[in-house]
């Protein structure tokens, strides 16, 4: 078993820390006060390829390894957890599955534009009434002629208002249930589509997120991704791949708490000594450094296992996801904990964390839904 990064995910690495250290760090606090959408830093990353990371170049995109995409991930997130799920979103669960599912032609017109650096999209799954339960959900897509018409409402999608295009779901067949869900391309100045408005959010403030509302939205026929009543496989399928992505996003988030508290700890002095001197805070960093290597190892793992090819992805995928992203909030928790008070204050960097965290066990499967993935396949389910 061999640890090593290879020199081309190393480079990749550190091309990212520095993209994140010197275009997102400088604003990502002002940022998160103002619940600002980090355009130009967007911008800047579909220039260095950071829109369509696993895409292969011949597609537009910068044809990493998801090994090399996790990385990038945690660099990310390390520094600006708000970026990082705008990215997240665009290269995992929006551009991949196109790439995955699309025709030639989709992928030149879909996917190409935004994976060499043209725009940011999303992934509309989620309803009103339909999260965890994804199967449960009812906008429509009636087919009228050569075009669909899709009735229904989407929640808490990310990217909105910024997005280029959304691959959303629906049933074009309502008696099926999930069986009878549709892929489809929706875009913002399709007749029909309107964004709620903005969601008021605990934490990745400069995340753009709302409701999709269609009425009557018409979609034309060659928007649709693959064959009628595919589109839960395909949401599933997607869905078992990115969650990698977010356990990457998860250890960056741990990885950017773990270093403030490190750094308070030799900076802040109690009872004659600096803080990192008393054995408790000692610990407290012990405990957080080693979970993050056990998070680090099981992303790790699981993107590893992409790259090999592995089709039965659900429970390694899940494994990282549930893991990682439980240990980004009690990280977080524990560096609020090293700062004191001043952790609590919005001047220091763990109190962005500690909020931003704390999504990670929700989005893309909570960990009720990871430990159910895990926990069929112990079984045989
Ligand atoms: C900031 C943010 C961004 C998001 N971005 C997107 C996006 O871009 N696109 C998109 O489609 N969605 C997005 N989502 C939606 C997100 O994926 C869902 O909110 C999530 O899957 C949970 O669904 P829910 O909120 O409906 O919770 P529910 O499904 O109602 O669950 C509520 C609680 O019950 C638990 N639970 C539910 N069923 C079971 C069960 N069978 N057994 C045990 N426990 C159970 C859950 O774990 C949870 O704790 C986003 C959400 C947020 C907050």
């Amino acid at each position: 078993m061999n640890f090593d990064l290879t020199e081309n995910q190393r480079m990749i690495r550190e091309m990212v820390r520095d993209f994140a250290e010197n275009e997102i760090r400088p604003g990502a606090a002002e940022r998160d006060k103002r619940g600002e959408f980090p355009a130009e830093v967007i911008r800047k990353a579909g220039e260095l390829g950071l829109l369509g990371m696993t895409i292969p170049e011949e597609g537009g995109g910068s044809g990493m390894d998801t090994v090399s995409y996790s990385l990038a991930m945690e660099e990310l997130a390390r520094v600006c957890p708000s970026t990082a799920v705008t990215l997240s979103v665009t290269n995992s669960v929006c551009l991949w599955p196109l790439w995955q599912h699309g025709t030639p032609a989709q992928r030149e017109k879909f996917v190409r534009p935004l994976a060499s650096g043209g725009g940011i999209g999303g992934f509309a799954l989620t309803e009103p009434g339909a999260g965890s339960d994804a199967g449960s959900l009812k906008t429509r897509a009636d087919k009228k002629g050569d075009r669909y018409l899709l009735n229904g409402t989407k929640a808490w999608i990310t990217n909105a208002f910024h997005g280029k295009l959304f691959l959303a779901f629906a049933l074009t067949d309502p008696s099926k249930g999930a069986k009878g869900m549709t892929a489809f391309v929706i875009t913002p100045e399709m007749k029909g589509f309107r964004f709620g408005p903005p969601e008021e959010k605990m934490g990745l403030k400069a995340s753009a997120t709302s409701q999709i509302f269609l009425e009557d939205c018409e979609v034309p026929e060659e928007n649709r991704i693959g064959e009628e009543g595919n589109g839960y496989r395909i949401a599933l399928s997607t869905l078992d791949g990115s969650r990698v992505s977010i356990a990457a996003q998860s250890l960056g988030v741990a990885v950017g708490a773990y270093e403030e508290a490190l750094k308070y700890a030799k900076q802040r002095r109690t009872f004659g000594k600096f803080l990192h001197e008393h054995q408790a805070i000692q610990f407290m960093l012990a405990d957080m450094a080693t979970e993050i290597e056990a998070a680090r190892l099981l992303t790790l793992q699981a993107a590893c296992r992409i790259d090999a090819g592995q089709e039965r992805l659900g429970k390694v995928s899940a494994f990282a996801k549930y893991y990682a992203s439980e240990v980004a909030n009690r990280v977080a928790y524990q560096a609020v904990q090293v700062h004191g008070s001043y952790g609590y204050s919005r001047e220091y960097p763990v109190e962005r964390f500690y909020r931003d965290a704390r999504v990670l066990t929700i989005y893309e499967g909570t960990s009720e839904v990871q430990k159910m993935v895990i926990g069929r396949e112990l079984v045989g389910g």
